[in-house]
């Protein structure tokens, strides 16, 4: 049976927003959009409908860690702190640890997410957010800086990304078995991660067409530092560590370029941070067509400063925005980040921040087939933003900071 829906605004992330706009749905799916709504449409009064937010890059394993890390100005002292406190939790299916993430995933979803990138070093998520219902590509996060046999760890993590990954399928608009829950490799960053297991990610990620993966890439100076000198910060802990080895040897290069030079990045690999790059850096992201997905209430909590969010859009590079963990972020609410880049970036069109909350992320994560716009042939994954009575511009007012208590789902 075919409900059709008006309000105040309809906002389909495909062109302008349409006042008293329709939306036709059926099944779920959404099978038309108009500028009139016929007399016999569900008025749902004064709110913007769009569709649903995506969250690219989150961390809901660590949604237990929620207040224990303190803002820092140093990352590293963020990374030392988390790292010790995630040792008291040894076992990854903790009870504490499954109930915050399970927690995380429906406060997500009560500030309107409909689909996440999540990064799990355990995948103990991947059964929660198919039980919670929660469309989500996982990325399988792996990190060895000196992996002697980095083949047999990818070989060995694939098993258990198919295993995580298995589940109820759904028929995709091609007509193929497709899962609400996706799984890939991801690697860490450039600094925990070495030459031969970047190799053996990618290799994975060229025998699976169609998968996207990710890397946290430029997030810090000492990030900058270690590869381009092998000094600092990040060689005195992977030390103590005890993973240092004298056969890596520093690019002398960006953390960009260092991995373009490996064969790693294409349009399918999602640069998650981006804080630290240079118009040289963008120029190389743009040429292959990939999405920064960028977190900047995180970057700020863990002392690497504010993202070049103008430049990003200025360069013409795709953006997508995530939350980052609960370690590093107060809240999983995504209204709640668009506001904090509007606030650093006065000058982006308004469109364009929701764009990349939106479909920017849903295509980066390789949902753009089901997700991220208002059109015929997508789900009607779709939120109503409650309104004021009087706003002049709907775009703008979705980027001042909207709360759970005025979203809720269309259906
Ligand atoms: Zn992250």
């Amino acid at each position: 049976m075919i409900s059709v829906y008006t309000a105040e605004w309809v906002l389909p992330m495909t062109g302008e927003p349409i006042h008293r706009g329709a939306i036709a749905i059926d099944g779920g799916v959404v099978v038309g959009v108009n500028d009139r709504a016929p007399a016999d449409a569900v008025d749902l009064g004064s709110v913007a409908i769009l569709p649903a937010l995506v969250n690219a890059h989150t961390h809901l394993e660590l949604s237990y860690l929620r207040g224990q890390i303190p803002r820092t100005e140093k990352f590293l002292d963020w990374i030392r702190t988390i790292m010790a406190t995630r040792r008291q939790y040894p076992d990854a299916s903790d009870r504490r640890i499954l109930d915050a993430a399970c927690a995380a995933i429906a406060e997500a979803r009560a500030s309107g997410t409909g689909l996440v990138g999540d990064i799990s070093n355990t995948l103990v998520t991947t059964r929660l957010l198919r039980d919670a219902a929660m469309p989500a590509h996982v990325f399988y996060e792996l990190l060895r800086f000196n992996a002697s046999d980095p083949e047999s760890m990818t070989r060995e993590a694939r098993a258990k990304a198919d295993a995580a990954a298995s589940g109820p399928q759904r028929r995709g608009p091609s007509g193929s078995a497709e899962s609400d829950i996706r799984v890939s490799l991801a690697a860490h960053a450039p600094y925990s991660v070495s030459p031969a297991l970047f190799a053996a990610i990618r290799a994975d990620l060229d025998a699976h067409a169609g998968e996207v993966t990710s890397v946290h890439l430029g997030e810090s100076p000492e990030e900058i530092e270690f590869i381009k000198r092998g000094t600092g910060p990040w060689r005195a802990l992977l030390e103590e560590l005890g993973v240092w080895t004298d056969q890596w040897e520093p690019p002398g290069t960006s953390p960009v370029e260092y991995l373009e030079q490996l064969g790693f990045l294409d349009r399918r690999v999602l640069a998650v941070h981006g804080v630290q790059f240079d118009g040289d850096d963008l120029d190389r992201l743009r040429a292959r067509n990939m999405t920064i997905v960028s977190c900047p209430r995180s970057n700020q909590h863990v002392g690497v400063g504010a993202p070049p969010l103008e430049a990003f859009y200025a360069m013409d590079v795709k953006v997508a925005f995530g939350t980052d963990s609960l370690a590093s972020a107060p809240d999983l609410n995504l209204f709640s980040e668009l506001a904090e880049a509007r606030r650093l970036a006065p000058r982006v069109a308004a469109r364009a921040l929701l764009e990349s909350a939106t479909c920017r992320g849903a295509a980066a994560l390789g949902f753009g087939d089901d997700f991220g716009t208002i059109e015929g042939g997508k789900r009607a994954a779709l939120i109503a933003v409650r309104m004021p009575a009087k706003v002049d511009d709907v775009e703008e007012y979705l980027l001042s900071g909207i709360t759970p208590a005025d979203v809720s789902w269309v259906s």
